[in-house]
């Protein structure tokens, strides 16, 4: 097989509404070219509808295939080769390709992306099909190959492949703002984060531990995963903020049954005022409707109404069992189920209220200082910058 020295990305013509168009492709490509620039991508370029990166000599192919896979916007993507656009050089550049493979059924997937170029695509296909079969006797099915050899003509150039690749779809990262989200230890925020970014926002990570009262563990988990997610968009920030100080005024003050939305409503004040400033645009939970007691309709208003930021729940309708799976395919899941100490259990009891009202937080927060204890947390907060990880080729199957 002729080794690719190219990648062919497509990107949603659909997800790049008219005028947003050129905003959204420049996203794209800055963030293919941050994502494998440093991997021996030597250039990207836009061609009628497509992005075609041409791979260095040494290029780290498996690890390219792996982050395309996690950019956001990428529909699909292959590692394709670079063939003349007459007959001869296409046949030599499709015979090139599939030597050495080994397969019972094929089909050609012919485009003709240049109007100008004098062969249509079925006769391309016709001609082409004749090559392959004479090479390896494989017989031609065009509803269920086994292998499928695509041939795009473009003005110049035609690009030949046939490992293409499912990108996530989505929009790229960076292309709707920026969002801070509250990252727990747990299965679901990681979710929640993932599920914004694909939406085209760039997150940061607000956590909080129950430090000193608990270990760094919680703390780990969260740049572990923030890691993973890293790999979706690039570096991010993750704000620590130790709470357990915090928790212990509140215990002082506030009933036990309310004091896991005591917690919350402290939270959702630190990081809003982190978010702001940020200047990132809104909060993110990976609270789900009737998941757990502090998750009811009236819980999740009275943690929200004290929020200085818009306060969004991408995973409010779902179930736990369809957040796993999704947990599992991102990567996070097994850092999420790993033990550790999560601040909320710390002085709680095991029936928290579920039908909490305003006026009975209101009431109990008066005897808290609530703003020095938001100054307290927002002054403790630590900032972590949090790298790429390296990806394995086994990540690249993940997606
Ligand atoms: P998760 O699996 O995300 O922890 P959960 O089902 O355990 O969610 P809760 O513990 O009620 O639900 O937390 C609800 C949401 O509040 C979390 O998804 C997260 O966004 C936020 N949150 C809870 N604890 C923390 C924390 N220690 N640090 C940051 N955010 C938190
Ligand atoms: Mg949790």
């Amino acid at each position: 097989m002729a080794a690719p020295t190219y990648m062919l990305v497509h990107y949603g013509a659909i997800a790049l509404k008219r005028g947003n168009r050129p905003f959204f492709l420049r996203r794209l490509r800055e963030n293919i070219e941050a994502a494998v620039g440093p991997l021996g991508v030597r250039a990207v370029v836009e061609k009628m509808g497509r992005l075609i990166l041409r791979l260095g000599p040494g290029a780290a192919s498996a690890e390219i295939v792996a982050r395309l896979a996690r950019t956001f916007g990428v529909v699909n993507f292959a590692p394709a080769i670079r063939a003349p656009r007459d007959l001869e050089g296409l046949t030599a550049a499709v015979e090139g390709l599939v030597a050495g493979r080994r397969f019972e059924s094929f089909r050609i997937t012919a485009r003709r992306a240049d109007p100008a170029y004098p062969h249509k695509s079925p006769e391309l296909e016709r001609h082409l099909g004749a090559v392959v079969q004479r090479l390896t006797g494989a017989r031609v099915d065009l509803e269920h190959p086994a292998a499928t050899v695509y041939v795009e003509v473009l003005p110049g150039e035609a690009l030949c492949y046939m490992d293409r690749v499912t990108g996530p779809g989505g929009l790229p990262v960076g292309s709707s703002g920026a969002v801070t989200a509250l990252l727990s230890g747990g299965i679901d925020s990681p979710v929640a984060a993932y599920r914004m970014l694909k939406r085209g926002c760039r997150v940061h990570f607000v956590h909080f531990s129950g430090q000193p009262f608990h270990d760094t563990r919680s703390v780990e988990k969260a740049q572990e995963l923030a890691g993973v997610l890293a790999t979706y968009q690039g570096p991010c920030r993750l704000a620590v903020v130790p709470f357990g100080e915090i928790q212990r005024e509140v215990v002082l003050g506030v009933p036990a049954e309310l004091r896991v939305l005591a917690y919350r409503r402290l939270m959702m004040r630190i990081a809003g005022r982190l978010a702001q400033a940020d200047g990132t645009r809104a909060l993110v939970t990976g609270e789900s409707l009737g998941q757990v007691a502090s998750q009811t309709l009236e819980n999740l208003a009275v943690v929200e109404s004290v929020s200085p930021l818009l306060v969004l729940r991408p995973l409010v309708g779902m179930d736990k069992q369809e957040i796993i799976a999704e947990a599992r395919a991102i990567g996070t899941y097994e850092i999420s189920i790993e033990p550790d100490q999560d601040c909320c259990r710390l002085f709680v009891p095991r029936h928290p209220a579920t039908r909490a009202t305003l006026e009975d937080l209101a009431a109990a927060e008066k005897r808290l200082d609530v703003e020095a204890l938001v100054e307290q947390g927002v002054s403790k907060a630590q900032v972590h910058k949090i790298a790429v990880p390296r990806l394995t080729p086994r990540d690249a199957n993940d997606r």
